[in-house]
């Protein structure tokens, strides 16, 4: 990859085709999503059957030409092809005014719907270890590759399934960045509940700012309520750049303590203070379930040291398995 001094990426591999999507691809059923310049439909390659989703990306944002943006993201989605939690990349597509992704469909949406769902619906905090660990095996991957991913929320992690709960899919590399060498990123903004302190305060960016990102989704994922959510904008960001946090037992009432204690090691203000991925995969909350890869039939392991009834079980001196 090539990289320029912001951070972007302007180099990529993956062959731009200029023949049209839809002699490939016919495009079915309703829209899968969308964000502030995209819109994400559903289609079937045609010489093969398969379901993609097609992300159309337009090359004109506010009169200004966004393509080496767009290049960026394609960039890194091609450096974490190996990268089992980041979504993949299929094939590009160009038009006048678009450049189209064909991406692997994450059938089961975005985990926000699981989020903000009742309480059958809604996510249990089993599940949310399993999807936190997932979360951070990818992120911790992207990491050592030197990215950044910059708009960690829960729109932008995916389900491959929904029912049954399955594996999660990292999208939307479109605020990503590469972070080695003497690279300063300052300029990007995220969306405001999920941004770090730094990033009001125009400081440098670093792994860390995903770090606290993480903090604020597996808060979200547990108790369903945005941290620093205030009534306009100005108080969110007076909210997180104060680390005004609520744990409170009404907020947290029967999630285990581990969870809040590794939620607290991350929405630390100071980046340096706050956990790595690597570290955060260490972490006894995310070690007190049994490996879905050692433990094939996690229910006929029982292990009452580790289980989520007893939260006051303390697990801090105890090695975690591998
Ligand atoms: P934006 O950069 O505009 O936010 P995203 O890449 O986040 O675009 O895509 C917008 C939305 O489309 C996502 O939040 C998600 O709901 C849906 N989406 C994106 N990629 C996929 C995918 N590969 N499979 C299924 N849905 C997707
Ligand atoms: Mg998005």
């Amino acid at each position: 990859m090539r990289m320029s001094k912001n951070g972007m990426v302007t180099k990529i591999h993956t062959r731009i085709r200029t023949e049209p999507f839809t002699a490939n691809y016919e495009l079915v059923g309703r829209e899968l999503g969308r964000g502030k310049f995209a819109v994400v439909k559903k289609c079937i390659e045609k010489a093969t059957g398969k379901e993609h989703a097609a992300k159309f990306l337009r090359k004109r944002r506010k009169g200004e030409d966004c393509r080496m943006d767009i290049i960026n993201e394609i960039a890194v989605l091609e450096s974490a092809k190996a990268n089992p939690y980041v979504v993949a990349l299929h094939e590009v597509y160009e038009t006048s005014s678009e450049i189209i992704l064909v991406l692997e469909c994450a059938a089961g949406g975005e985990i926000f719907n699981q989020c903000v769902a009742d309480n059958d619906e809604a996510f249990t905090e089993k599940d949310v270890i399993r999807l936190a660990r997932q979360i951070l095996t990818g992120v911790s991957c992207l990491h050592r590759n030197n990215v950044v991913h910059l708009d960690l929320k829960p729109q932008n992690i995916l389900l491959t399934s929904a029912k049954p709960l399955g594996d999660i899919r990292i999208v939307d590399f479109g605020l990503s960045r590469r972070m080695d060498k003497v690279t300063e990123v300052r300029e990007i903004v995220g969306t405001p509940d999920y941004v770090a302190p730094e990033i009001l305060n125009y400081e440098p960016l670093s792994t860390a700012t995903d770090m606290w990102s993480i903090g604020v989704l597996t808060y979200v994922m547990l108790t369903g309520e945005s941290p620093f959510l205030g009534d306009d904008k100005q108080e969110t960001f007076l909210n997180i750049s104060q680390v005004n946090v609520d744990y409170s037992q009404d907020v947290f009432e029967g999630v285990s303590s581990l969870a809040v204690d590794f939620i607290k090691s991350l929405l630390l203000k100071n980046p340096r203070k706050r956990a790595t991925a690597e570290e955060c995969l260490k972490h006894p909350w995310l070690n007190s379930l049994p490996h879905p890869h050692s433990h094939p039939h996690p229910h006929l392991h029982t292990r009452p040291a580790s289980s989520l009834d007893e939260p006051e079980t303390s697990q801090s001196e105890s090695e975690p398995e591998s």
